[in-house]
């Protein structure tokens, strides 16, 4: 298998076998972050520029600390500072970007489809790093890392072996979530078994065709479950009611100690960040022994690694 892309824009293009080279990339730069020395030569001289249009704390530290873990120089714009404020267009930003010579561009942008309009301008490589309601296929990627290493029965079994049958229950503001949209797929196309649950407001409407049950339960969705994923409440993406209350929200889809009752024994817990404590998920679950909420942000560092690594052109396949 080789990876050939010029950019990673969603999951929804992306092969079983793709995946699985990449997550089998990630999990060996892994021990890279271990290290006392940090660092590997593999992307000298190559320049990894991040451009975000909506607030990030993780992915994009994540990104940068990934670039440089391999080398690469970095440098970020920051958009409320640059000349997007005066008017410039997303196009000319990015073209004058390109004529700096990175080798990858990694974008956040509120607009579904930003990163796929610059992919066919620009000759360097895209990374969608989450657009609007779109996709987060990082995110996705280091969600499938998680699990894996997490429930793997020994370190030859691949992705969709350990993934085959796993029950992923995904839950919170489904409408909202870029994660929710990119990690459904992911987890679709490695065998495992995806219910969504929320409000019926928070519900888009066509999310079986993405290969998930639909349930507006939250203890159908978790009820036997090896892994459950909670959504962050995306307040700043509501513009009209979505719900009554917040309390009233936490109240139905908020995941407290008594619900890992239901589950498997052997549950994770897991959530994309930011966390809002005590609304989505409660302290005691998100700092509890099934959470893997750090291990994600630790296993996003290696799944970037692996990102930029292919599409710089690292060695192929
Ligand atoms: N950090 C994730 C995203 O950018 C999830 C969230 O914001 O709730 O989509």
């Amino acid at each position: 298998m080789e990876f050939r892309r010029k950019d990673l824009l969603g999951v929804a293009d992306l092969e079983p076998e793709e995946i699985q080279l990449i997550l089998d990339t990630a999990a060996s730069f892994k021990e890279i972050s271990t290290r006392p020395i940090k660092k590997v030569p593999t992307l000298r001289g190559k320049t990894v520029v991040t451009m975000f249009y909506e607030p990030s704390t993780r992915t994009r530290m994540s990104f940068e600390i990934a670039a440089k873990r391999l080398s690469a120089d970095t440098l970020n714009l920051t958009v409320s500072a640059s000349s997007a404020v005066k008017g410039e267009t997303l196009a000319d930003t990015a073209h004058n970007l390109e004529a700096m010579a990175p080798d990858v561009l990694v974008i956040r942008h509120y607009a579904s489809g930003a990163p796929h309009y610059l992919a066919r301008r620009l000759k360097c490589g895209v990374v969608n790093a989450g657009d609007g309601l779109h996709e987060h296929p990082t995110q996705a990627l280091l969600d499938l890392l998680t699990v894996w290493l997490e429930k793997r029965k020994n370190d030859k079994e691949p992705v969709r072996e350990t993934l085959t049958g796993l029950k992923v229950a995904i839950v919170g503001d489904i409408a909202h979530s870029r994660v929710a949209r990119s990690d459904i797929q992911a987890f679709t196309k490695m065998g495992s078994q995806v219910t969504v649950a929320g409000p019926a407001t928070m519900l888009p409407p066509y999310l079986e065709t993405l290969g998930a049950k639909v349930t507006t339960s939250l203890v159908e969705a978790v009820r036997d479950a090896d892994v459950i994923m909670m959504l962050r409440l995306q307040l700043e993406r509501m513009g009209q009611m979505f719900m009554s209350t917040i309390r009233e929200y936490s109240q139905f889809f908020g995941l407290a100690p008594r619900h890992l009752n239901l589950a498997k024994d052997d549950v994770i817990i897991m959530h994309p960040g930011p966390l809002n404590r005590g609304v989505e998920i409660s302290p005691e679950v998100a700092d509890g022994p099934h959470s893997l909420i750090l291990e994600q942000v630790a296993n996003g560092v290696a799944v970037r690694m692996a990102v930029l690594y292919f599409l710089i052109g690292g060695e192929k396949g």
